[in-house]
C-alpha cells in the first residue's frame, strides 16, 4: 500500500470512532458497564488502526455500520472504490476495475446520479490551478451542491449558472471548459434528460473526461482522485438517520 494511501486512512481515522461511538454506545446501551466493554474493544481497534493494521480499520467501520454511523451502502461504495479499510470490513477482494475511466465513472450511477456528479466535480477539481478563477469554483460548487440535496431547484441552479457562464466565454481554457461541463452534467442529472433535450449523464461524463484528457490528465490520475475523494465522503461519520446528506429541500429519490 502506497504512503499516501495509507496517510489519507490516517486522517480518516479521527471520523471512524471515538467521539461518535462512545456516544452512541452510551446512549444504546443505557449502561455503563455494556458501554465499557465494546468501549474496550473499539480504543483496542483503534490503537491498532493507529498502527497501520488495516484489518481493525475495517473492524471499526463495522462497528460504525453496527451502530447507524455508515450505511451498508456507502460501505459498499468505499469498498467497489478499493478503499483498504471498507475492503476488510466486508472481506471482499478489491475489485477489478474497468480499464475505460468512462465505463467506470458511469458503473457509480449504481449508487445514484449523485454520485456520478461527485464523481465529476472531483474530476474536474484535479484540472483546476492551485487558484482556481471563481467562475470555474462557482460552477463546481453548484455541481457540489446538487450532488449534497439533489432536489429540482438545485439543478436549476445548475442550470442558470451555466447559462450565465455562457455568456462569457466558458471554453477558453481546459480548466474553465471542465468546470462548464460538470455543471451541465449536473442539470442533465438533475432533470434526468435536461432541458437541453436527450442529452445523457452517460454522454456528458465522456465529454467531462474528453476535455480533462486534452487538458493532461491521464486517466489513472482522475481515477485515483475520484476514487479517494468519493470514499473519504463515503465513510465520513454522520448522525445515524441522516445518512443520505443532511435534509434535501426538495428530495427527489
Ligand atoms: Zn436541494
Amino acid at each position: 500500500m502506497c504512503t499516501t494511501r495509507i496517510r489519507s486512512i490516517d486522517s480518516r481515522l479521527g471520523l471512524y470512532s471515538i467521539a461518535y461511538l462512545l456516544a452512541a454506545l452510551a446512549w444504546r446501551h443505557g449502561s455503563c458497564q455494556a458501554a465499557s466493554v465494546s468501549d474496550e474493544r473499539i480504543r483496542r481497534f483503534e490503537r491498532l488502526a493507529r498502527g497501520g493494521d488495516v484489518a481493525a480499520m475495517g473492524q471499526l467501520l463495522l462497528e460504525r455500520l453496527r451502530l447507524g454511523y455508515l450505511s451498508r451502502d456507502r460501505l459498499e461504495l468505499a469498498a467497489h472504490l478499493n478503499d483498504p479499510a471498507a475492503l476488510a470490513a466486508l472481506g471482499v477482494d478489491p475489485s477489478g476495475e474497468p480499464a475505460d475511466l468512462r465505463e467506470w465513472t458511469c458503473a457509480l450511477q449504481r449508487w445514484g446520479r449523485p454520485t456520478v456528479v461527485r464523481a465529476l466535480v472531483a474530476a474536474g477539481r484535479t484540472l483546476q490551478p492551485s487558484r482556481a478563477p471563481a467562475a470555474n469554483e462557482a460552477l463546481l460548487e453548484v455541481a457540489r451542491t446538487w450532488a449534497e440535496c439533489p432536489c429540482t431547484p438545485h439543478a436549476q441552479e445548475a442550470y442558470e449558472a451555466c447559462g450565465h457562464a455562457e455568456q462569457g466565454n466558458p471554453f477558453e481554457s481546459s480548466a474553465s471548459s471542465v468546470a462548464f461541463h460538470v455543471a451541465h452534467a449536473t442539470y442533465v442529472a438533475g432533470f434526468n434528460q435536461g432541458p437541453a433535450g436527450g442529452t445523457s449523464l452517460q454522454s456528458m461524463v465522456a465529454i467531462v473526461l474528453r476535455v480533462l484528457r486534452e487538458g493532461g490528465r491521464s486517466p489513472d490520475e482522475v481515477r485515483r482522485a475520484v476514487q479517494r475523494e468519493l470514499a473519504e465522503w463515503a465513510l465520513q461519520a454522520r448522525a445515524p438517520g441522516t445518512d443520505d446528506a443532511g435534509a434535501p429541500c426538495e428530495p427527489v429519490w
